[in-house]
Parts: C-alpha cells; structure tokens; sequence
C-alpha cells in the first residue's frame, strides 16, 4: 500500500538526474559516467521491485494460510479483502462482504459505548486488542478475540484497519463449565460453599435498616444409613430432590449445599419470627421422600442464627451456624438448635471420643498409618502413595478418618494430630530405605488447622532432618477448602516457599467445590486430585463424563498432574485413559493398607528390568 521502496532509494533519483546529463553533457567521458550511474540506478530500481513483489507474495500466501481470521477495510471500515480462515470462522466469503461496512457483522450484544470505546482507543492509540461478539452467516452469535491496528500514510492519516481475530467461542464453553464446577455443587445445581460465602456476604452488605438475615444449616440425620440401604446412586437421587425442595420452599432466599448432607438456608425480612422461619422449614422438608420403592420421612438437624444480631461478618455467622448444628446433633436426633454463645459442648458421646483421642495421642499406640499405592495409567507402575491416618479404637474398632478428623479440629487436637501423621509418615519413608524398598514420594493430608496454627513449617523441617529425608520424598495434600480458608492468611507465599524446599503440592478433592479456575492460577501447585464423586458414575453420566474431562484440559493447560481418586472399575479407567488421564489411585489397583502389607505387596510385584519400577495389574 506503500509506493515501493525503491522510489527512496537515492541511486534513483541520482539516475533520474543524470539521464538529460547523457545527452548534454559535451564531454564523452563524462557522458559516459552519466550512462553508467543511469544503469546501475535502474538495475537497482528493477531489483528491488522484484523484490519487494516476492515479499508482498510471501505476505499473501502467509495470510491465506494463517489460522486466524484477517480483515482489511479501508479508512471508512469498508471491507476490502478477507482471508479464507475469515470465511472458515463466520461463514462469509470475500464476495459476501466486500463493501461492506465491517459493524454490520457486530453482535447485537456490545452497545454503543463500546464502540465509541473501540474507535477512540483505536484513534488515539493506533490498535485495539480485545473480545468482541460477531455474527456468522448462519446467524448465531459468537465470541472472538481481535486486534486491529490502524494504518497511517506517511502524513499520518489513518488509510486502512488491519484486524486478525481467532475464534474464542470453544474456550468460552469451557471457561463456563469450570466456572460452574467452581461456584456449583454438582449434584444439586445449587450453589455450593464457596458461593455460598459470597451470598452470604453479598446479603449482608444490602442489609437495609430493619431487615434481618435468618439463616440455617440443615444436616439429614443418619444419612450415612440411607446410603448404606439404598445404595450411592439412591442416596444421591435424595440429596438432589431434597436441595429441590428446599430450593422451593425459600423461593427469593438462598439455598446450597455445603457439602455431604448439609444445607444452608438464607433470607432477608423484616419479621421477628426466627424461630417460626426454622419450624417452617423442618415441617416443609420433614414430609415423605419418594426413593426408588420406598417412601422416606428424614429426621433433620438444624443450627440457625440471625445477623445482625449474632454476627455481621460471614465467616463468623458460619462458625456460628456449625456451632449451633453441633450443638442440635449432640441433643439427639430432629433438634433444631439457634446459636447461643454459651454453648454448652459437655457430656457427649463425642467428647468421649475426644477425650480418647487426646490419649491416643498421648500413647500414640492406637494410631496407624494406611498406605494405599497410586499409579501410573499406561503400565500400572507405582508412582507414589497416600498415607491416610487410622484409629484402633479399643471399643469401636477402626473409626473412620471422616468421623474424627473434623472432632480433632473442633476441640484442638488436629495440631499435635497432624505433627504425629508427619513424624510417623517418615520414620517409616525411612525404614523402607533401610530395607531397601525402593525410594517412592509418600503423600499426606494437611488439614487447615496445621496451616494456620502455623506450625506445620516447623514440624515439617525437624521431622525431615530427623530422619534424613528429602523434601521432594513428601507431598502435600490440601483441600480446596484448606485454600481458601481465610484463617490461614493469604497462603500463597507459604506454598510457594514449601515448593521451593522441594515439596510438592496437590490439592485434595478437587471439584467438590470451592476454588475457581482464576483462583487456581494463581496457586503454585503440582497436582489435582479429582475427587471420587465424579469418578463413581463414569463412564455413564455424561455430566461427570464433561466435568472430567474439563478438569484434565484445564489441568492440562496449567501444567498440573491430575491423579483421578476412588476408581474402582475397569469402565472408569478406560474412560480416564482416553480421556488424558495419567494416573490413578483406587480399589481397582489397591486399598489402602499398614506397612506390612505395602511391604508384602512390593514382595510379590514384578519390577522392570532397572529393577525399581513397581507395577500392579488393575484387579477388579
Ligand atoms: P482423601 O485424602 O481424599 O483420601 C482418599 C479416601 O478415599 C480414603 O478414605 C481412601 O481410603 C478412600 N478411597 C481410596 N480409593 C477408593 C476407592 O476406590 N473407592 C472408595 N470408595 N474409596 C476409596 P479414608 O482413608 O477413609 O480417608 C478419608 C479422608 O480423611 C481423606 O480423604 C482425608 O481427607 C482425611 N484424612 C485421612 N488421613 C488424614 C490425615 O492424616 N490428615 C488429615 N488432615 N486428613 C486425613
Ligand atoms: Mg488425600
Ligand atoms: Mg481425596
């Protein structure tokens, strides 16, 4: 669009100038200087047309091939020429659109201060980057993301707009869906805590004079049986038509599920009738649940407050609705309970349980660690492994981790609890090394008390000086709720400096809810660990089916191994195999086990012909 370069170029003009001098100039020798710079002027004036005609080839088959859309419209945004990626993204060929002005291909969806936006921006500064919504010739909408730069002439006037975009619509869906895993509980469609937090916080601020907030934490007594009875699935169906109800029932409130089988219940008014409001909502969820053949009456336990009165801030009217909840469960079944702040937390089984935890503790004999092995998809070599915390009770047996890891955290135990599962873990990395097993990263679980109690640094340090071992030997795992947990201070230096010690990171039940895909970005981490319950149900539900294989793309694209948790069937890991999932941990492969019996297993394993790699094949 430029006269060619060649017009520059002095020798020309030098040529230009001496061209009457071939005739006039009366000396032969001097004319024949003339001739000679003549010549060479032209010579080059041909060369370097030529060139610049390759060079403008080049440029055009570079914009035929490019995957990008091109767009070039002159100073009124006429377009003039488009690429053929143009006619591949909206449909339109070159014909179709030359002449016309480039805005009748907007969306309806930008308005006019975004154009008056676009165009002072591209005016003042020459380009514009940015998504923008165009149409495709079929008529459906779509996002793109474009650059377009103005082209001046050599006064300076804009003579032409050059726009690339490429077609973003593909990674909109998915942004979509990990928002949706993050800010969703899959099984309900409700939101799920962590949106809950900004709900809560969001109501509280629009708090009008007068208005009150009631809240309540709804857990189903003795769910644990309803699944034992009626099986996962059934129970799932439960928990999802109960969220329905309730959803119903509250209808202009808010309604979530906090996990497992707690809701959570909010609204504004101006009434005084808390606890008619609660009583309204154990009579609405407390009518017969259809499920499978059987008909279902669910006893219910609730803990509720009110803000303003018991608290402004989210984070404390959420400790205040579990207090309230524990204290309801610990009165029996079907109790509803409202915070009070002396509640009396004395004389219950629980804390029978407490305080025998608190002397296992201090004997330390009737705690154990469990190892179960993680592998790796392709051969089924072992590649590292959980160590998962159990309790010998001497009266009721095994107690599950799950029943009480959270009663550790209530009443202060989880921190010398943790720094024992610490200690243990490599007291026993190191007599493996002695036997001379092989050297395998060991994994445990950190719960939020240790991270912000603040001694976990510590215990971490002296341990691994204790029984000489490597940093990189032990992996961290953390739930998504551990991360967000503001008790914790903002908790990015401190993962970034246990991963400069070597340690690597995982975060622990990823998908059930807490952390969004902006948040994870930020996080320094080395794993995901895709948590079972969109694991149970592949390779049928096709909605854990895209949440999977959503999380291994994202995985994928921040760089993060993806362990998929719980897989028990040959179904679900042909599904994780195709799709990209490189390793696994589950029944299929081993249950969690003591020393002993890793240490049997390692025995009796095949080892490669470097000797050192342990592989298993998937039983069912
Ligand atoms: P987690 O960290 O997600 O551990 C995985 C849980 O899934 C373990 O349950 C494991 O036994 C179970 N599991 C593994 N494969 C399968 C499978 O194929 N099918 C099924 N149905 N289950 C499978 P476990 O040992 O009962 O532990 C439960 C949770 O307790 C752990 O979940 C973890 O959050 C917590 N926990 C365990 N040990 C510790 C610990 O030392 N510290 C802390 N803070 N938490 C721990
Ligand atoms: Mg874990
Ligand atoms: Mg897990």
């Amino acid at each position: 669009m430029r006269p060619s370069s060649a017009f520059n170029r002095p020798l020309l003009w030098a040529a230009m100038v001496a061209l009457p001098a071939c005739i006039w100039l009366p000396d032969p020798g001097l004319r024949m200087v003339a001739v000679g710079i003549v010549a060479t002027g032209l010579w080059m004036a041909w060369r370097q047309i030529k060139r610049d005609r390759q060079h403008a080839d080049l440029m055009q088959q570079a914009l035929m091939l490019s995957e990008e859309g091109v767009q070039i419209t002159d100073a009124d945004n006429r377009i003039l020429a488009v690429n053929p990626a143009f006619t591949r993204i909206t449909g339109f060929t070159e014909q179709e659109v030359r002449g016309l002005n480039a805005a009748t291909l907007a969306a309806s969806r930008h308005d006019s201060d975004f154009f008056k936006r676009f165009w002072q921006t591209l005016h003042s500064k020459g380009r514009w980057e940015g998504e923008i919504w165009n149409r495709r010739k079929q008529g459906d909408e779509f996002p793109e993301w474009l650059r377009v730069k103005a082209v001046t002439d050599g006064r300076g006037r804009i003579t032409h707009y050059v726009g690339t975009f490429t077609d973003i619509s593909v990674h909109k869906a998915r942004e979509q869906d990990l928002r949706r895993i993050g800010f969703e509980d899959p099984l309900t469609g409700l939101p799920n805590r962590r949106r809950l937090h900004d709900l809560m916080t969001s109501r509280l601020r629009h708090l009008r004079a007068g208005e009150s907030l009631d809240m309540a934490i709804i857990d189903i007594d003795g769910f644990k049986s309803v699944n034992d009875s009626l099986g996962v699935e059934q129970g799932d169906r439960l928990l999802a038509r109960f969220g329905q109800r309730l959803a119903h029932h509250m209808a202009g409130g808010v309604v979530g599920r906090l996990g497992g089988d707690e809701f959570l219940a909010i609204r504004t008014t101006t009434f005084d009738d808390h606890d008619k409001w609660v009583a309204g909502l154990r009579e609405h969820l407390g009518e017969p649940f259809e499920v499978g053949s059987k008909t279902l009456r669910l006893g219910l336990s609730i803990g509720s407050c009110r803000a303003p009165e018991d608290g402004k801030e989210s984070g404390v009217l959420f400790q205040r609705l579990e207090s309230a909840l524990y204290s309801a469960k610990r009165h029996g079944r079907n109790v509803s309970r409202r915070f009070r702040p002396a509640l009396d937390v004395q004389d219950s089984p629980q804390m029978a349980l407490v305080y025998g935890l608190r002397d296992a503790l201090a004997n330390g004999e009737q705690l154990e660690l469990h190892y179960q092995t993680q592998h790796r998809v392709m051969d089924g070599a072992v590649v590292g492994m959980e160590a998962l915390l159990r309790w010998r009770h001497p009266e009721h047996g095994m107690v599950s981790p799950g029943d009480f890891i959270p009663l550790a955290e209530r009443h202060g135990l989880m921190g010398p609890l943790g720094n024992w599962v610490i200690d243990e873990a490599l007291a026993q990395m190191a007599r493996w090394r002695e036997m001379g097993l092989p050297q395998l990263p060991v994994w445990i679980n950190i719960s939020a008390i240790q991270m912000f109690q603040g001694e976990l640094e510590a215990a971490l340090a002296s341990s691994l000086a204790r029984h000489g071992i490597e940093p990189a030997q032990l992996g961290l795992e953390l739930t998504e709720s551990v991360l967000l947990d503001e008790r914790a201070g903002d908790i990015v230096p401190r993962l970034e400096a246990l991963r400069a010690k070597g340690h690597r990171i995982a975060i622990d039940d990823f998908g059930m809810g807490y952390s969004s895909l902006s948040y994870l970005k930020n996080l320094p981490l080395d794993k995901l660990k895709l948590d079972r319950a969109f694991i149970r149900s592949l390779p049928d539900d096709p909605a854990d089916a895209a949440i999977v294989s959503a999380v291994l793309a994202m995985a994928r694209g921040l760089g993060l191994d993806v362990v998929a948790e719980g897989v028990e069937t040959h179904g679900q890991l042909d599904f994780l195999q195709q799709a990209g999932c490189r390793l696994v941990q589950g029944y299929l492969y081993a249950r969690p086990g003591p020393a002993e019996v890793i240490e049997a297993q390692w025995q009796a394993l095949k080892t490669d012909s470097a000797g050192l790699m342990l592989r298993a094949e998937p039983t069912a």
